[in-house]
């Protein structure tokens, strides 16, 4: 295959200049068959008042492209601005992230010398959606929602991941012990979804404990996928362990578009000294080779990279006397790497990456979803509000009583009436639990924030209680 594919690079700021300049050098000589359409995001954007670091312009390259190597760029502190990986991951729909995690034992110093994890983390749900509240003088409320479609999208990609890339096992981290909805829906689609891939082995793991176990054994792992925040965390985690964070590689990959970059910042601390290691941009720009379906050049430079880690020639981040044989620059590295085209690791495991596909894993569309019973049965005032909750619940049984029961109070989510425990602290943060004596409509639950309202009670925030199918769609407080 001669034609080339149409890339879109931006070189971002502090090192993201050098990294990319040697990133492009180090494919080009591999044989890369890439038409590099350039745009410029971040600082000089974000300073012409753009407030997001990304001109109207670049979009359209992006979605005429549909591929994106970017280089690291400066997100300004403050309100007003908006991180534009945040933009760039939701505008294009770039559901999966995905965190390869490798350890290169004995050439980079690690306590683990077997480590290879692929972190596949949900890259636009959670509490990344960002809807935040400030309900009374001392509570905020940050939203999270998990939904079937996102997470169908994710723990497929995950499967599909383990099974085009020869993997064994899929461990899906949650915390469902707490979050019974909506980590518990995020584990029954892996199970669901899972049983489709019997070859793979399957696991679960309490976020808390699969943290402390990936710090501790990381070679018990294989694929992981996980929720956006929890992701967040164990990638961090995992690619610290390895050894250098500078060589953590980020993947976004959406239905049609694709954002590779490196996990590390600008450093301004070292920008333009020459010094910056190139490797995660590197790495990331090998994924975006197989994305694109080069293959084969993307094992020619991936083996040449190996090969040079192995021969001991490091950049100072990674560079330890008595392992490392010489501390290089960024240029003198890049030659390295480009005078090792065609080369093999002899210690390290040459990667091969088989015959190429450009489009990267095609999903089969969702699964059709049955339709269910969705029934009103009750409603949740929330209130702000300050005093005893014996007395709130001698007020609060007497509204809407035509229609409704108050069942009970909760404080930050414990029960504090009826026979709540002296000992419990309260807030100002109440919830009223009302459930319906018979048929219930939206406008009585109206007519009972009306009575509630009347008696000068503060209310903050209404939530409908469902049943589908007769299920419970809200969870008891804790301590009903
Ligand atoms: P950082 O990753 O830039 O730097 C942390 C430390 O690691 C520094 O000491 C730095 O010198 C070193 N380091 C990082 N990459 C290196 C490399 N390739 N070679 C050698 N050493 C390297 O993190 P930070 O200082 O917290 O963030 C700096 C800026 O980067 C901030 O403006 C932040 O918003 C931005 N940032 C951007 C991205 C992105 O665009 N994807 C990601 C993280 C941070």
């Amino acid at each position: 295959m001669t034609q080339k594919t149409p890339v879109t690079v931006a070189r971002g700021d502090g090192i993201g200049p050098e990294i990319m300049d040697a990133t492009l050098k180090i494919l080009e000589a591999g044989g890369a068959r890439l038409e590099i359409e350039e745009i410029e995001i971040g600082e000089k954007v974000y300073e012409r008042g753009v407030k997001n670091g990304i001109e109207d312009s670049s979009w359209a390259s992006l979605r005429r492209t549909k591929v994106f190597l970017k280089a690291p760029i400066f997100t300004p502190m403050g309100k007003g601005y908006k991180s534009l990986n945040v933009t760039v991951r939701k505008t294009l729909g770039l559901y999966a992230n995905v965190r390869p995690c490798t350890s290169y034992y004995p050439f980079i110093e690690t306590n683990h010398e077997k480590m290879d994890v692929v972190i596949v983390r949900e890259n636009e749900e959670d509490l990344y959606a960002g809807i935040e509240y400030r309900q009374t003088q001392t509570v905020c409320e940050s939203m999270k929602l998990i939904s079937r479609p996102g997470s169908e999208k994710i723990i497929r990609y995950a499967f599909e991941y383990a099974r085009a890339n020869a993997r064994k096992k899929v461990t899906c981290m949650i915390k469902d012990n707490i979050m019974k909805m909506a980590d518990g829906l995020f584990y029954s689609v892996f199970q669901e979804i899972g049983a489709e891939y019997p070859e793979i082995e399957q696991e679960r793991y309490i976020i808390d404990i699969g943290t402390a176990r990936i710090a501790a054994k990381p070679q018990d792992f294989d694929v992981i996928v996980t929720e956006n925040l929890y992701g967040d965390i164990i990638s961090d985690v995992a690619a610290e362990i390895t050894g250098s964070v500078g060589l953590g590689i980020s993947a976004n990959i959406g239905q049609t578009c694709a954002m590779f970059e490196a996990m590390h910042g600008t450093a301004p601390d070292i920008a333009g000294k020459g010094i910056a290691n190139p490797s995660g941009l590197l790495l990331g720009s090998i994924m975006m080779l197989v994305h694109i379906g080069q293959n084969d050049v993307a094992e020619r430079v991936h083996n040449a990279w190996l090969k040079t880690i192995e021969d001991g020639i490091h950049t100072g981040d990674i560079y330890r006397e008595g392992v490392s044989k010489k501390r290089v620059g960024t240029d003198e590295f890049t030659q390295a790497v480009v005078a090792r085209m065609g080369q093999e690791p002899v210690r390290l495991s040459p990667v091969r990456y088989g015959e190429g596909k450009a489009g990267g894993l095609q999903l089969p569309p969702l699964k059709e979803i049955k339709p269910q019973k969705k029934e009103l049965v009750g409603c949740d005032v929330y209130l702000d509000w300050m005093g005893d909750p014996d007395k709130l619940g001698d007020m609060a049984s007497k509204m809407g009583t035509g229609n409704f029961t108050l069942e009970m109070i909760s404080n930050r989510g414990m029960k504090v009436w009826p026979d709540g425990a002296k000992e419990t602290f309260c807030g100002d943060h109440w919830r009223l639990r009302y459930k319906a004596k018979g048929t219930l409509t939206q406008h009585h639950i109206l007519d009972l924030i009306d009575q509630i309202s009347a008696q000068k009670l503060d209310v903050i925030k209404i939530e409908n209680l469902y049943t589908f199918d007769g299920e419970n769609g809200f969870t008891q407080a804790q301590g009903e």
